[in-house]
């Protein structure tokens, strides 16, 4: 049996906890850097969509590595999408006014023995796989963890914790994969109007870290709580997230959430086929207004009226 939450094509799911029948999109950036071009299109996208469909467009800053986050970022975003011409609802959502929420989903999972603390570094796990030829990788290329601290002796491990030694928690995934109990499937859009079911994989991730050294949390179990908690009954983003859903799908069966339909894009790419990232030093978009461009010339540029 599989099991795909959201089958019906076309955004109709009714948001949790409510009467209200709209469809929820969320836009969900991450205030470490500026928006770039690429975000513009995920954005609008997202907006467009609402639109279409007369739903709800929510903003959400994934500000959970606050070391990384600022202030100044988060204002360029604002600026820069109401610049693009897009409307959100108040107030703004923020993950770092959650981590109690992500706390208690990642307790849980702890307590049900699906989670272990991990002192690896990356030195030390490199250390390990370094003989190996072809150790096997993740969907986004890191090395499947070697599963060293899985195999800690119960005492070793309270030992180091209570030692004070930093430490992240690791999702079992052979035990999280049994206790899901079924194959898991979610609802793929892509950039269309038909969904069709993909079969969630979360086993290609290994055990992967839920929540890290230096953050209560990750990415991942962030994710899925805040989906699940403001009603987003559809996930527009980039095609670079497309394998992570493996893994969302896993943790909504694991915490008994519901799956939104989901709709991957495609990455727009630099001249040389590379995909724009902050890291890429894509333009941003504030640079770009500077040079003359205007909402419209972007908007076009994306495909989208005007
Ligand atoms: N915060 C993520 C990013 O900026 C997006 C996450 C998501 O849409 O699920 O890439």
């Amino acid at each position: 049996m599989t099991s795909s939450a959201a089958s019906a094509p076309g955004p109709v799911a009714k948001a949790a906890g409510t009467g209200d029948l709209r469809p929820v999109f969320r836009f969900a950036p991450s205030p470490n850097g500026y928006l770039h071009i690429g975000h513009a299109y995920s954005a609008l996208r997202n907006y467009e969509m609402a639109r279409q469909h007369d739903g709800r467009f929510l903003l959400r800053l994934e500000d959970i590595d606050l070391d990384r986050c600022r202030p100044e970022y988060e204002a360029a975003i604002f600026e820069d999408l109401a610049w693009l011409g897009l409307t959100w609802e108040e107030p703004v959502l923020r993950q770092s006014q959650h981590f109690s929420l992500y706390a208690s989903a990642i307790e849980g999972l702890r307590d049900r023995g699906l989670l272990y603390p991990c002192f690896c570094s990356r030195l030390e796990i490199s250390r390990v796989i370094s003989g190996v030829r072809d150790w096997p990788r993740d969907p986004d290329g890191g090395p499947i963890y070697p599963g060293t601290c899985r195999h800690l002796p119960l005492e070793e491990r309270e030992r180091r914790l209570a030692s004070g030694q930093h430490a992240a928690l690791r999702l079992d995934m052979g035990q999280a994969v049994g206790e899901a109990g079924m194959l898991l499937a979610w609802c793929e859009f892509g950039e269309g109007e038909e969904g069709r079911d993909v079969r969630a994989e979360a086993q290609l991730w290994g055990d992967a870290v839920l929540a890290r050294k230096d953050i209560p949390t990750s990415y991942h179990i962030s994710v899925v709580v805040d989906d699940a908690r403001q009603g987003i009954t559809d996930v527009v983003r980039g095609k670079d997230l497309f394998d992570a859903t493996s893994l969302h799908r896993l943790l909504q069966a694991l915490l008994d959430l519901p799956a939104p339909r989901y709709h991957h894009h495609d990455l727009l790419r630099d001249a040389a086929g590379q995909k724009l990232s902050k890291s890429t030093r894509a333009k941003s978009l504030r640079a770009l207004r500077a040079e003359g461009v205007t909402a419209n010339d972007v908007r076009r540029r994306l495909g989208f009226s005007t």
